[in-house]
């Protein structure tokens, strides 16, 4: 199957699985194509100076939504990209968006490369003439398009692409929220590199939380004590991991590209990172069993398989042998519509990627925020509220008159910094949406499942918001 039919497929299960939900509302016909379709795709060819001349590059830039501006989404670089692709992920990105109240359509670029095969120098090039295309058609900007990071590129490109609309538009004051992911050095914020692992935490913690859910599923509440598997040891796998081990997770099962481990009293990870960066691989850590291959990992004994790596890692010919009994989609699509089926039938609670990998994009949000009000978060009122705190402390020492030791004083008396805030927000954010998703699936007759429930929940904040703001002229 070449590139365009994958994409054609993806973006085929995408529109699937909003048949599904729109028919589970009770929106007009109309209305839920106006959801549905994609508003603008921009698709372009430019050229750049390659050592054998000139070469010349296929781009894109797909606007799904435009009921919320700006609109929002990564730029990949990948070989494997095409048109469709680009429209299913942009698709995705506006329900990831309305599924956690991030004020912004869906968007969705990518450069049809293999970033391998070109210099330090010839990336930039071709990052800055992306630019420059998508600059022309009024594709980038703080108010109408907020690009950001996805596979292939990172905070170094997010830097270009930044400095050439700056260059274009310096005078606007809000420039640089033309693009999120920035390293902290170019504006953007702390948190930004954990969040989608961290959101991915707080999705899981907040199901966990739920006595009634856990019961259906034969567990007990909570994080703590649960048995934890993770895909993919990158930026997403790795935090997740971190942050349901601190909780009080133990982790079982590794896999990774280069195969799977499994290590039933828990396995610790920062002795596995630093085994894997000493030894190129994650096989032969103390204590831990080699499985056959990397694929035994997905199927190993456990309460929460976290995916964290591709998309169609669960299919339908491996979903019997899935054992877990919640799984959270931290990647994008891991598990195939046929694989959801079998895995139904088997009573697994599957969390879904819109809604549990929402973090990234959730940060991102408060990173364009931070760039508007050009003040880091809590430079303000981090001294106050820790004078606020030791002036109460000082009352409550008078009346009982007992001294607080330093760190009982410390513990409390502290203002909030910006990444205090950032976690607190991303926390209220995937606690509030698991809720109000919970909730559809609870009421909703039609809605068998948490992600029917999600693109329920993101089809009614759209159609509202169309609804609410009639059509022009
Ligand atoms: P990454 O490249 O940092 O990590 C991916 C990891 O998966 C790598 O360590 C890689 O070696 C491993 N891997 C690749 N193939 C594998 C296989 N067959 N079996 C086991 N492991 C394999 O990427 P990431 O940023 O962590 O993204 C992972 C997934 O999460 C992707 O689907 C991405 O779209 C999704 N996602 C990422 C973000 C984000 O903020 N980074 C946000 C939303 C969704």
């Amino acid at each position: 199957m070449n590139a365009e039919q994958q994409g054609q497929n993806f973006l085929a299960s995408v529109n699937r699985y909003f048949d599904k939900a729109a028919a589970a509302t009770d929106h007009p016909e109309g209305l839920l194509q106006q959801i549905k379709i994609c508003n603008s795709v921009y698709s372009f060819q430019f050229p750049i100076q390659h050592d054998d001349g000139y070469r010349v590059i296929k781009g894109w830039r797909a606007e799904h939504s435009h009921h919320k501006l700006p609109v929002k989404g990564g730029i990949r670089y990948s070989e494997e990209a095409s048109e469709p692709e680009v429209i299913a992920l942009a698709t995705l990105m506006t329900y990831k968006c309305a599924i956690v109240d991030v004020p912004f359509g869906g968007a969705k670029g990518a450069v049809k490369i293999n970033p391998k095969d070109f210099s330090r120098e010839q990336l930039e090039r071709i990052t800055r003439r992306y630019t420059t295309e998508l600059i022309k058609k009024n594709f980038i900007g703080p108010a109408v398009d907020v690009p950001a990071p996805d596979y292939g590129t990172g905070a170094r490109e997010m830097a270009w692409i930044a400095d050439t609309y700056m260059a274009f538009h310096g005078e606007q004051i809000d420039a640089l929220g033309c693009v999120t992911g920035k390293s902290l050095a170019q504006g953007g914020i702390r948190g930004r590199t954990e969040a989608t692992g961290l959101g991915t935490f707080y999705g899981l913690r907040e199901a966990c939380s739920i006595e009634e859910d856990m019961k259906e599923i034969g567990l007990e509440t909570g994080i703590e004590g649960k048995t934890v598997v993770v895909q993919g040891l990158g930026n997403v796998g790795y935090h997740a991991a971190k942050f349901c081990t601190e909780g009080g997770a133990i982790l079982v099962g590794v896999a990774e590209f280069e195969g799977a481990i499994q290590k039933t009293d828990g396995i610790d990870l920062e002795k596995l990172m630093a085994h894997r960066k000493e030894t190129g691989s994650i096989m032969g850590f103390a204590g831990a069993t080699n499985l056959a291959n990397r694929e035994a990992g997905l199927e190993l004994e456990c309460d929460i398989l976290i995916p964290a790596a591709l998309e169609n890692q669960i299919t339908k010919e491996n979903a019997p042998r899935i054992k877990a009994k919640i799984i959270g989609e931290a990647a994008n699509g891991p598990i195939t519509a046929n694989a959801e089926e079998i895995l139904e039938k088997k009573g697994i609670l599957i969390i879904p990627d819109v809604y549990i990998n929402a973090g990234g994009v959730t940060v991102s949000y408060f990173e364009w925020l931070k760039n508007l009000s050009h003040v880091r978060f809590g430079r303000m009122g981090k001294r106050f509220e820790q004078g606020a705190y030791d002036r109460i402390l000082n009352i409550v020492e008078r009346h009982t008159e007992r001294s607080l030791s330093k760190e009982e004083r410390q513990l409390v008396a502290r203002g909030a910094d910006e990444a205090d805030l950032v976690y607190s927000g991303l926390e209220e954010t995937m606690s509030v949406a698991y809720n109000q998703i919970r909730e559809i699936q609870k009421t909703n007759d039609k809605v068998d499942n948490l992600r029917t429930a999600a693109f329920v929940n993101a089809i009614n904040k759209v159609a509202l918001c169309y609804f609410e703001l009639g059509i022009f002229p």
